[in-house]
């Protein structure tokens, strides 16, 4: 087996554990090496914290997830949460496109550039510096100064395009084996545990559900509301190809030109 380099593009802390944390930390476990960067600092993320104190926690919080995932090394970009698409595009492709070359990564992980109805503009701006670093990162001519630093052009050959609707899945990842990873990873996000269900319960009472339903909930305690609602995301995932828990992309590599496979 060829041991391949991965790099996950996350806008924010806890995005690549939410919807791909099983596959990256089977493909670690199968000896491949994982690199996890992350755009912003999370520091809009929170009713209970302030942004300082957020900013403070991001990057011990990333280094537990990364842990936990198996990965080798966390980059941490440093934007402000939210603003990421005030960042100029040339700028954050530069960043990734360099992430690719340092690491000579094979296959990058991120939100999906092509994916519609993405509410978030953190994840459409992370998307296409991604998916654009990675297109063109073997052309010596795109970012040049990397080169002059003793960079080499490389290609990426695989990516993974988070899925998160079922009509844009061409790849469903059996992540059975790497679920407690996966909940482990992102139990290392705690502040972003407390907020998906200080989210949660908002949105549950803006929906109309009875308020004494919802004060039982304590977001502190979101260890078992995030295994269940993940458990339930995977699981259903995995009926579809018959197991336990799978997560779902929109998968593409590079293919032998059509005058080679005739
Ligand atoms: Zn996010």
């Amino acid at each position: 087996m060829k041991k391949k380099v991965i790099l996950s593009v996350a806008a924010h802390g806890d995005d690549a554990e939410f919807l791909a944390g099983g596959t990256l930390a089977k493909l670690a476990g199968e000896g491949h090496d994982l690199y996890m960067a992350i755009a912003t600092d999370n520091d809009r993320g929170s009713h209970r914290l302030s942004g300082a104190e957020l900013r403070a926690i991001a990057k011990p919080e990333a280094e537990a997830a990364a842990a936990a995932l198996g990965a080798k090394g966390v980059f941490m970009l440093g934007y402000t949460d939210g603003d990421l698409c005030d960042v100029s595009a040339i700028t954050l492709r530069g960043q990734v496109m360099r992430l690719i070359r340092q690491l000579k990564a094979d296959v990058i992980f991120s939100w999906d550039p092509f994916a519609p109805f993405e509410d978030h503009p953190d994840h459409r701006t992370s998307a296409w510096a991604a998916s654009d670093a990675a297109a063109f990162s073997q052309l010596p001519l795109y970012h040049p100064e990397h080169l002059k630093e003793g960079l080499e052009p490389h290609r990426v050959t695989e990516w993974y395009w988070y899925s998160k609707a079922r009509w844009q899945t061409n790849k469903l990842v059996d992540i059975s084996d790497t679920m407690d990873k996966k909940l482990n990873a992102l139990f290392g996000y705690q502040c972003q545990m407390v907020l998906t269900v200080d989210e949660f319960i908002g949105e549950a009472a803006a929906a109309g559900v009875d308020p004494s339903q919802l004060e039982q909930i304590d977001p502190e305690q979101y260890h078992q509301w995030i295994d269940m609602g993940m458990r339930a995301v995977n699981g259903k995932l995995g009926q579809e190809i018959g197991v336990a828990f799978a997560e779902a992309f929109r998968y593409g590599c590079v293919e032998p030109p059509a005058v080679f496979s005739q």
